[in-house]
């Protein structure tokens, strides 16, 4: 106790520069729902100090004016994807356009944007991301971001273990590591638990030449080494018997939502039992259809925030007609057959979206952003739109992209994240309306602090 006091007394000389009130402002804290009208925020250096009814503030202590404005804890996206830009180039697995950007320049200029990736999840007042896979360099970007003041909180995994490979992303380091077997997948986790990666994904892709159960055993290996490092286990899963079997397996996340058919009163169970966390990412699933088929809805908040350069590059028809590979003249040729099918989908993943969410499963707000189409930062307030859609309240989403965001991200950073408390980091979103009206609000942002620095959020992007 009194080496505690020792503590403070030798920290007040300074710490009167570094306190911060917000005064008079309504904080919503969406972990357990409440909220706190005319209250008083202080925040000391990074961490928060106290939360109340706003009384007055102690003189010399610098005091921001909330009245009227709405505070919530940062948003969190945890799933993300920093190799991959969100341009039509991006994934030459899938569209390969080599012939009109090579790859090469394609991830040279994601290497070289960075800082500004990381400033517009900031202005969307995302103050924490999971990547949930991709190369090696993965782990450069969680240190840089930990050096960077304004930069998001990052957590990592590292190379997606999986059944097929993508060899047109290999460039020396791939996003994606084919693993034939059991010993294969140890050897590689073991490779990976150097880096001390936050999760290890697995990309459990299902195909008539992919059986559930062929790449089962791999599965079990990859998640039995994980655990034994005390790394937690991320899996693609988008059918229901994939998920269930990744779940029975052990993982603790599921990433994507199940879109094949209705999950059933074992799924949920199962998911209730070993406190599976689930993060739909709904909006990846309309985006490469909508740009393949000129459809492409962005949204305001895409448009503002969204990098311009990247955005560009989305007007397929922009491309040469003999340059365009088949899959985007197809979508091209009948753009209402993309749209169905993207249709049919909602249908199933919304539904159980709702299912999982009205049996109390934790969701956590992901989006996959950096694939084609689904752009780094705003793609959140997408994702909230199908959120809502699914018939979650606005209460609910902010829950999924707050304290459960928290909770996928994990380790030291998830326990010090997500709500609105004391000993908690300053991180945070300031508000001008009020999002449980209406959860367009949430991207009403005025101000963001994270880590206890103060951004107007306008000040934030070029
Ligand atoms: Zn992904």
């Amino acid at each position: 106790m009194l080496a505690i006091l020792v503590g403070i007394g030798t920290a007040i000389a300074t710490a009167y520069a570094d306190k911060l009130t917000l005064v008079g402002g309504t904080v919503i804290n969406p972990a357990d729902t409440k909220t706190i009208s005319n209250a008083m925020v202080t925040i000391d250096g990074d961490t928060i100090q106290d939360v109340g009814p706003a009384s007055a503030a102690a003189t010399g202590v610098r005091s921001i004016d909330c009245k009227g404005k709405f505070i919530l804890p940062g948003y969190f996206d945890t799933h993300i994807h920093f190799f991959q830009s969100a341009d039509l180039f991006t994934r030459p697995d899938g569209v390969d356009l080599n012939a009109i950007r090579p790859y090469r320049d394609e991830v040279a200029w994601v290497k070289s944007h960075v800082d500004d990736v990381f400033a517009r999840y900031l202005r969307c007042g995302i103050t924490s991301v999971v990547d949930v896979g991709g190369p090696f360099w993965n782990f450069e970007v969680r240190k840089h971001a930990n050096e960077t003041a304004k930069a998001p909180r990052v957590a990592v995994a590292g190379p997606l273990i999986s059944s097929v490979s993508r060899e047109k992303l290999d460039l020396g380091d791939p996003p994606i590591v084919k693993i034939d077997t059991p010993d294969q997948a140890r050897e590689f986790v073991r490779k990976l638990a150097g880096q001390k990666p936050d999760l290890v994904k697995i990309w459990y892709i299902v195909d008539k030449d992919h059986p559930v159960d062929s790449f089962r055993p791999i599965v079990r290996a990859t998640i039995q080494e994980s655990h034994s490092h005390g790394i937690r286990v991320a899996v693609h899963a988008t059918e229901l018997e994939t998920a269930r079997a990744a779940v029975e397996e052990g993982a603790e996340v599921l990433v994507h939502s199940v879109t094949d058919k209705d999950v059933d009163d074992s799924f949920v169970h199962l998911l209730k039992d070993k406190k599976t966390i689930l993060c739909p990412t709904l909006v990846v699933f309309e985006r490469y259809g909508r740009v393949f088929a000129n459809k492409l809805n962005l949204t305001s908040e895409e448009k503002a925030w969204g990098n311009p350069e990247v955005i560009s590059t989305l007007d397929v028809t922009k491309i040469p007609a003999d340059k365009l590979p088949d899959r985007v003249k197809s979508a091209l040729a009948d753009p209402n057959a993309t749209l169905a099918q993207i249709n049919t989908l909602y249908a199933v993943a919304l539904k159980n979206l709702k299912t999982l969410e009205d049996n109390g499963i934790t969701i956590a707000a992901g989006t996959d952003a950096g694939n084609i189409g689904t752009i780094h930062g705003p793609a959140l307030f997408r994702e909230f739109q199908l959120m809502k859609e699914a018939g979650l309240t606005p209460m609910q989403i902010l829950q999924c992209a707050t304290a459960n965001g928290a909770r996928l991200f994990g380790g030291d950073v998830g326990a010090r994240t997500g709500s609105i408390e004391k000993g908690k980091l300053a991180d945070l979103v300031i508000l001008n309306s009020n999002p449980v009206d209406d959860i367009s609000h949430a991207s009403d942002i005025d101000t963001v602090i994270k880590n206890g620095i103060v951004y107007p959020a306008k000040s934030l992007l070029p």
